[in-house]
């Protein structure tokens, strides 16, 4: 491994990541990027038969056929295509029953459309601590907040210092890893507040042999460009309540009561349906999901032996009992190289792999810094020590 020179001031910490990044990726021709979308089945052949039929819009085949097939890879009773998974995220809060005025409980360690979807409603974040094996939510230092903090009161769960109705709980499978689905959900039911997951990273990624996304009330997938599968943008909603699933479609669709010609609405409800086109794309890369992962799970069986060797750096690995679709691959700097952070995403993107630190975690951005919050200093944590690589599927080829 190589070690800095005296006079360099590259900690010898980022020399050895770069090495073994390079071990697995080979020298770059150009940058590498974190994750690129892979179009090589029948994503041309769907997508100009919508141009070709002219059903490229808000009603077409392709928008049924994609919630079926998402509803059989999932094993989720009933899948809603939507324009993307923050509307996704935004339905099922509605339809968990989130109100303006309540709060919802969120880990501070997610993307901005977590907090986001709960804002929409009037509602506000409440946030928590994760935990350092998943980057999930942790199950007992949630119920320590909730301890100190809330009390049950007749079948609501209500905060004692702001008086609000601590409504949901919002679980995030950071990076494609399931977070500690049994033990959150337990906490969940014993406080009476409804279990969410956002599980827009997590498509094929599996929980106790359950696909993520089952174990809540209702769910939400994302089909971003950067994600495991892409529609352009686009997302769903899963869920296994009929009830859930029938709602979710109709305040998708602009809560349109079906007639041949009049246009009633009984609702306020939400143009967030997928178009055709989207969806015709997505139909076939849910195709070669079972594929990609399969490439994308040896990328990270090569970064897991790669940083085996490496000192100070734990590769982050799939949870007991649970198959990571491994969207992200993820290293944790251990507490004592967090100085170096800075410089180990600084000595990767200049030999062009592109790396990134987590997102900004929410309590720390302008809107967000007055909510309430648990103590997160695991999530503080691992903000300072977290690095995401390359993961595309065809870096495995
Ligand atoms: C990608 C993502 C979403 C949804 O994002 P869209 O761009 O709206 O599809 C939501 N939550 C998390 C954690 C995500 O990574």
């Amino acid at each position: 491994m190589a070690s800095a020179a005296p006079t360099d001031p590259t900690p010898a910490i980022a020399q050895d990541v770069l090495g073994a990044v390079r071990q697995v990726l080979g020298t770059p021709n150009g940058m590498i990027p974190l994750h690129e979308p892979e179009f090589a089945g029948n994503e041309w052949a769907y997508v100009k038969e919508c141009i070709d039929t002219g059903w490229v819009s808000s009603v077409g085949s392709y928008v049924n056929r994609i919630e079926g097939d998402l509803a059989d890879f999932t094993g989720a009773s009933h899948a809603v295509a939507t324009a993307n998974g923050t509307a996704a995220l935004h339905i099922c809060l509605l339809l968990a029953g989130v109100e303006p005025g309540d709060e919802v409980l969120l880990p501070t360690l997610t993307f901005i459309a977590t907090a986001n979807a709960v804002s929409y409603i009037g509602a506000t974040p409440h946030f928590v601590d994760s935990e350092t094996r998943t980057l999930g939510v942790d199950a007992e230092r949630l119920d320590a907040h909730l301890r100190e903090v809330a009390e049950i009161s007749g079948d609501r769960c209500v905060n004692r210092r702001t008086g609000a109705t601590i409504r949901a709980l919002v679980v995030m499978h950071a990076f494609g890893h399931p977070c500690d689905l049994d033990a959150l959900a337990e906490v969940a039911a014993r406080w009476k507040i409804v279990l969410v997951e956002d599980a827009a990273e997590s498509l094929g990624s599996y929980y106790k042999g359950r696909h993520t996304g089952n174990v809540g009330r209702i769910a939400a997938l994302s089909f971003n460009g950067n994600k495991v599968m892409t529609t352009g943008g686009g997302g769903a909603i899963l869920t296994n309540d009929p009830e859930l699933g029938r709602h979710a479609k109709h305040l998708t669709t602009t809560a349109r009561v079906p007639h041949r010609w009049n246009f009633i609405h009984d609702e306020v409800g939400y143009n967030y349906r997928l178009p055709n086109l989207n969806a015709a794309l997505g139909c076939a890369q849910l195709e070669r999901v079972p594929g990609m992962i399969e490439r994308k799970r040896k990328l990270a069986d090569r970064y897991a032996a790669a940083f085996a060797e490496v000192p100070g750096v734990r590769f982050l690995v799939e949870p007991a009992q649970c198959v990571s679709n491994y969207w992200l691959n993820t290293i944790v700097l251990d507490a004592a190289q967090a100085d170096a952070h800075e410089a180990v995403l600084g000595v990767l993107n200049d030999a062009d792999y592109m790396s990134r630190p987590l997102w900004t975690l929410m309590h720390r951005l302008p809107m967000y810094a007055a909510c309430p919050r648990a103590d997160v200093s695991v999530a503080e944590g691992l903000a300072a020590a977290v690095i995401n690589l390359p993961s595309s599927p065809k870096l495995a080829d």
